[in-house]
């Protein structure tokens, strides 16, 4: 019992309950245990039964019928099977208090309501339907117990004309009981629980009885395997109780079994055509929406970064930096590929797919929309593309989890669709201000709600024409500039972004990759609408993000010599190997190549004395994810190095700058925070001490390289979301000599 130790004031000061079963008794005995009644009253069709709950502590008062129950209560609820309420509401009415109100807990909400009229004879308000989400196979007093609501839903569906103080006090005693209450219509329950909980009892109960009427199913069932147990263990559940709701709940529960009948014979023809591409899109597409229902259900991001276990990095002196690795592919074009993918005509192969937020969700929100998509498997997704116009309506929101960039990007594609479109997200998201891209968006012909303050959900309405035009980005933005091309792909006429300055330019690179012309003129981008894209193979390169780590360690451990393979080398993305060339890096571009319209080389990095410099300020945007590991080169260079012009590193996942000036002075390096940067003395020395990263991945990583260069042991704290930005981090700095232990504990 979770709420039981708190005691909670009555909530009603007589309770009928009518009916001692499983889901009746369980009630009683909650309300009791949470005191949320002066008085617990209680009948059973059988005396015997009724004698037992009173003796057993069940109820406080026992009444020998239900007319007797329910005299001077103010709650009464019929805890019977469906099939026998009206009897019991006949039974009850002559003596039912005009200010009682009135509840089930029934698995089917419109026979109820069909009683209620044909003994009343209209829906009176202070009748309130309910239906408790909770339950069991067991059936009967027995099983009852007290906390069988707790932490479960409990669905009221209330008439329009309800008593408000009515819905409130039966609101009240539900959740004094733990349930959390939701409601909905009477018509829109039966759908649902058709759906959700008929049909697989329907399911269970048929499977069970087609193997046990086979001649050998001794055999059968003897040889029964978990997946069977699992799978029927609702086939144990009460065939009174059953055949009640399939009779009451008729129509919903028919175009359920019409639905999945046609399913199941699609399955049927492909199993017989032998089109295992057929039950492989079915297959997957069912294990993806199972594990996206959890993850919606519960508001959660895709990607887990609150991840339970403490996980601590142990880094030995020494080290070495040598051989010849392959860091996981770039984020921004993991996503991409899948969007764009997914609009081609053709089939899109991706490998070196990085499973990220912003991927993940937009996978998702795709395969709602009709698309079917293979994967992710190590790294590799194949996504059957439909074209620009084959998309399909969804049939509730997008959930777009904890990705903004999604929510932006979608929010630009889905603008010109013929259907409407809702985006969701998880809490953190559903506070970012989307109006920056709702905005343009609507100067282009959109039609876009937002929720209160420009926040999500984002409704955007089908059926509209846009036309194309110029926007000048007041502050620069790729998602931005995302958002409007992707809408322009379904504009009228030309569609142009300038951007103040240099943003991120994978859409546009990749558009042109997939056969979309993208034009770049100065600081604009432009394309013409009513163009198509074709799909191919993506072999996504490596994000250079993530072999910074590796450039700053080759280059300052002595003797080292490091091969990093198929890295994207962007020009928006490359200032790191620009800022630790001034230095005096030793790097060189091998076998350049163009992957989806991005530049790609295998990059060679060998030790060289590094020399502290000024870093120049416009290459401070396209190095701003890779100064944690600079501050470490520059730790390890002769002279100083000065960085301005990066206030935006002191709102990162941390303050990245004082959690970086902390981490050094734990390792006996000194420096000087300023507002906009940092000034680091080089030439010190790396003593080893114990450094909190704060849970941000890249300062982790930073501390792990300059392992290579000191006199102690490093251990850093907080390293556990080092796994969701770089999967296999730890494997790669073992493999190349970084002497690195991982501990982790609960
Ligand atoms: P249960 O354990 O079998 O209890 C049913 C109770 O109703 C028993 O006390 C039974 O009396 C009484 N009853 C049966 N037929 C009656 C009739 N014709 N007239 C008067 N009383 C009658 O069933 P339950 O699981 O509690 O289910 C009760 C209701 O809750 C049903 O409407 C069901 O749809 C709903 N529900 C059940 C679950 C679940 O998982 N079990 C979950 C949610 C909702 P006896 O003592 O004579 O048998």
């Amino acid at each position: 019992m979770s709420t039981g130790d708190m005691p909670n004031r009555p909530v009603f000061r007589r309770v009928a309950i009518v009916g001692l079963g499983l889901i009746g008794g369980s009630l009683a005995l909650a309300i009791r245990e949470h005191g949320l009644a002066g008085t617990v009253v209680g009948t059973d069709r059988r005396d015997d039964e009724t004698l037992w709950a009173r003796d057993h502590g069940v109820i406080d008062e026992m009444a020998f019928s239900a007319a007797d129950a329910v005299k001077e209560a103010d709650l009464v609820v019929v805890a019977v099977p469906v099939r026998a309420t009206r009897d019991v509401l006949e039974a009850v009415r002559p003596a039912l208090s005009d200010h009682a109100v009135l509840t089930d807990v029934g698995s089917t909400k419109g026979s109820f309501i069909q009683a209620v009229q044909a003994v009343f004879g209209e829906w009176p308000e202070r009748v309130i339907p309910g239906h408790p989400i909770a339950g069991s196979e067991k059936s009967g007093i027995r099983a009852a117990h007290g906390d069988l609501f707790d932490r479960h839903k409990i669905i009221l569906t209330p008439p329009d004309s309800v008593a408000p103080e009515a819905l409130d006090q039966l609101t009240r005693l539900w959740e004094g009981c733990g349930a959390r209450v939701l409601t909905m219509s009477v018509d829109r329950h039966d759908e649902v629980l058709a759906a959700t909980s008929h049909l697989p009892h329907l399911i269970a109960f048929s499977l069970v009885d087609t193997l046990a009427g086979e001649d050998d199913n001794l055999d059968i069932f003897r040889y029964a395997a978990g997946g069977f147990r699992d799978f029927t263990r609702i086939a144990a559940s009460d065939p009174i109780m059953w055949h009640d709701i399939f009779l009451s709940n008729r129509e919903a529960v028919l175009n359920m079994i019409d639905h999945f009948t046609a399913d199941l014979g699609q399955l049927r023809q492909a199993i017989e055509s032998q089109d295992g591409e057929r039950l492989l899109q079915v297959f997957s597409r069912a294990r993806a929406a199972r594990e996206h229902f959890s993850k919606m259900l519960s508001g959660q991001a895709y990607v887990n970064t609150e991840q339970q276990n403490q996980v601590t990095f142990r880094l030995q002196p020494g080290g070495a930096a040598q051989g010849d690795i392959r860091v996981p592919g770039d984020k921004s074009m993991s996503h991409r590929s899948i969007m764009l993918g997914a609009l081609a005509e053709g089939t899109t192969e991706v490998t070196g797919f990085l499973e990220g937020e912003d991927s993940l969700a937009t996978l998702q929100a795709f395969r709602d929309m009709g698309v079917t998509i293979e994967g992710p498997d190590q790294g590799f997704v194949r996504i059957h593309g439909v074209g620009l116009h084959g998309l399909q309506p969804p049939h509730g929101p997008l959930y777009l989890g904890n990705s903004g960039t999604a929510m932006r990007l979608f929010a630009g594609l889905l603008a010109g669709q013929r259907f409407d479109t809702e985006l969701t997200g998880d809490a953190s998201l559903s506070r970012r201000p989307m109006n920056r891209v709702a905005d343009p968006l609507r100067q282009m012909g959109a039609v876009i709600e937002t929720g209160e303050g420009g926040k999500p959900p984002l409704r955007l309405r089908g059926g509209q024409t846009l036309t194309g035009f110029h926007y000048d980005m007041p502050v620069a933005s790729a998602q931005v500039k995302s958002c409007l091309l992707l809408a322009g792909l379904y504009a009228n006429g030309d569609t142009s972004v300038a951007e103040p300055a240099p943003t991120r330019d994978h859409t546009e690179r990749m558009l042109n990759g997939f056969g979309y012309p993208v034009t770049r003129d100065g600081n604009t981008a432009r394309l013409s609408g009513g163009g198509r894209l074709t799909g191919g193979p993506i072999d996504v390169p490596s994000d250079i993000s993530s072999a910074a780590f590796f450039l700053v360690a080759a280059s300052v451990a002595p003797g080292a010599d490091l091969r990093l393979q198929h890295v994207g080398i962007n020009p928006t993305r490359t200032g790191v190997i620009t800022i630790l060339r001034e230095m005096g890096a030793d790097i060189t571009l091998e076998n350049e190549r163009e992957i989806g319209g991005e530049p790609v080389a295998d990059l060679r990095v060998r030790y060289a004395p590094l020399r502290g410099i000024r870093i120049p300020e416009d290459q401070v945007p396209l190095a701003i994810d890779e100064f944690p590991v600079l501050f470490i080169a520059a730790a390890c260079a002769e002279g100083t190095t000065l960085l301005t012009g990066a206030e935006e590193l002191r709102v990162k996942e941390s303050d990245r700058i004082q959690v970086m000036a902390d981490g050094l002075a734990a390792i006996g390096v000194d420096s000087t925070v300023t507002d906009d940067g940092i000034e680091i003395p080089g030439g010190q020395a790396l003593r080893g001490g114990t450094v909190d990263s704060h849970g941000d991945h890249r300062v982790a990583m930073a501390f792990a390289v300059a392992s290579l260069r000191a006199e102690g042991e490093i251990t850093i704290t907080d390293c556990a979301n080092v796994a969701t930005s770089f999967p296999g981090f730890d494997r790669l700095a073992q493999e190349v000599g970084i002497r690195l232990t991982v501990e982790a504990c609960e």
